[in-house]
């Protein structure tokens, strides 16, 4: 409970600062969490008290809270040259590394990257490039992008546009051009009697039947996160990709792969694209691009995006978009020790993807023995991240109704017990860090189930 002390944490919080994507009467009623620092996996509020963060912060901070090479990495950075543009034909040097080194990582030859301040950005940045590409070569209208329901690409006006959640709607948006297709969630999309080979080929169908309806030359790109993540952790149906990528293919349409949760390693695979089998023509990377240590994105094209762009920019010599801090060096240096921890391995240290690869059956058999609490009607999820959707009825699936929802009864109920975790609809979702051990491990799958016995 909150202190009701005018000058607690708690209230000083409420008094200053606009809270962004918070339950507000959950918060009126149970105060503000003000954390103060970071142990491993763990965050410390200003009680002292101790919370495993099952979230890695925003699905961002895979190394933990205390990676000291990271922290190194920055203030070296910060001693040798703290910021730069990426413009006017100057770059540090940090930046044209990072870029070599997201080059040789990205699953095509030849790529090349444009740096942001975050995923939002990102995304906005893509779809700038892919208007001012159309109107480079003549095809003007080629401006629709086409995502999914539920899915989550950021907040700015055109990211937001991209996102698939009803709750865009307070802002008016999405803006006109925006196409959001069918969800791939097989459990919940899935009409009665339809196999999952169906549901995939009835997506395809739709995807077919939009592009058809709208016109191919006005879609500038279909843009689609590999697993679904703010959505609810939605891995998509069997077959998913490989049924769709022939029908973008055969239209002309690029497929960009939001990579901002998936990339560098959530899944156990580098990209989310190698885990779900497919070669996207352009990836959108931030978060774990960081380890959450710089808030940094970026647009990766992959190579015939890349040309294109390129011969449409020299005809008028200048891409003008940017942002002050693209590319900043900081960040870079901050993205080339985090890409090492987590895929090389550092300062003697095991490469942290093993870690997800070797957790993952653990993570996976955890979410099993908690899906099957009889209001637990399905457990989903990839490497590791996974969310359990919590229902009135398992047989049918029937939700829960009403405002404050189950999920954010248990999340609550695990804050309590020492444990953040993330409601998402009717779902509580868990990424934890990829420094996870056994123990936390157990620790996290220990508290949620006392949660869940307090809540039902
Ligand atoms: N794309 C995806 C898949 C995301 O999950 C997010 C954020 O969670 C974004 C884009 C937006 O990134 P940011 O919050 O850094 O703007």
């Amino acid at each position: 409970m909150p202190e009701d002390h005018a000058n607690s944490w708690e209230a000083r919080a409420a008094a200053h600062s606009f809270y962004g994507f918070t339950d507000l009467p959950s918060v009126r009623e149970r105060g503000t969490v003000v954390v103060t620092h970071g142990e491993g996996a763990y965050v410390v509020d200003t009680h002292g008290r101790r919370y495993l963060d099952a979230n890695s912060g925003l699905w961002n901070m895979v190394a933990g809270f205390d990676h000291p090479g990271l922290a190194a990495a920055a203030k070296a950075q910060y001693d040798r040259f703290p910021g730069y543009h990426a413009f006017f034909g100057r770059m540090s040097d940090q930046t044209v590394m990072l870029s070599e080194r997201l080059a040789a990582l990205a699953p095509f030859n030849d790529a090349k990257v444009f740096y942001t301040n975050s995923g939002s950005e990102a995304n906005d940045t893509l779809v700038k490039m892919l208007w001012f590409l159309a109107r480079a070569e003549g095809q003007p209208a080629r401006r629709k992008i086409l995502t999914r329901k539920n899915a989550y690409h950021g907040v700015t006006a055109v990211s937001a546009s991209m996102t698939g959640k009803p709750y865009n709607e307070v802002f008016g948006l999405p803006l006109d051009g925006f196409i959001h297709l069918t969800c791939p969630h097989y459990w919940r999309e899935g009409r009665p009697g339809e196999s999952e080979a169906q549901f995939t080929r009835r997506l395809a169908e739709e995807l077919d039947e939009v592009i058809t309806r709208e016109g191919p030359e006005t879609i500038a790109a279909f843009v689609a996160e590999p697993v679904m993540g703010a959505g609810g952790v939605i891995p998509p149906s069997e077959g998913y990709f490989q049924a769709i990528q022939p029908i973008l293919k055969r239209h002309g349409i690029p497929l960009v792969s939001d990579e901002v949760i998936c990339g560098f390693g959530r899944t156990g695979e580098v990209w989310g694209a190698d885990a779900l089998g497919f070669t996207p023509d352009a990836i959108i990377a931030s978060k774990a691009l960081t380890a959450g240590y710089f808030p940094m994105g970026a647009v990766i094209l992959g190579p015939e995006l890349a040309d294109r762009l390129q011969v449409a920019v020299d005809a008028i010599e200048e891409f003008p978009h940017g942002f002050t801090a693209s590319g900043h060096p900081v960040g870079c240096a901050v993205a080339l020790k985090a890409i090492e921890v987590i895929l090389d391995g550092a300062d003697g240290a095991a490469p942290l993807i093993d870690n997800v690869r070797r957790m993952t059956p653990v993570f996976e058999a955890g979410m099993a023995r908690l899906a099957q609490h009889p209001h637990i009607g399905e457990w989903r999820g990839r490497g590791l991240m996974g969310a359990l959707e919590a229902v009135a009825d398992k047989d049918s699936g029937t939700p829960f109704a009403g405002h404050l929802s189950v999920s954010e009864r248990i999340a609550n109920t695990c804050t309590d017990l020492g444990l953040i975790c993330r409601p998402l609809g009717q779902a509580v979702v868990l990424c934890p860090p990829f420094i996870l051990d056994d123990g936390q491990m157990d620790e996290m799958f220990g508290k949620l189930e006392t949660a869940l016995e307090r809540v039902f």
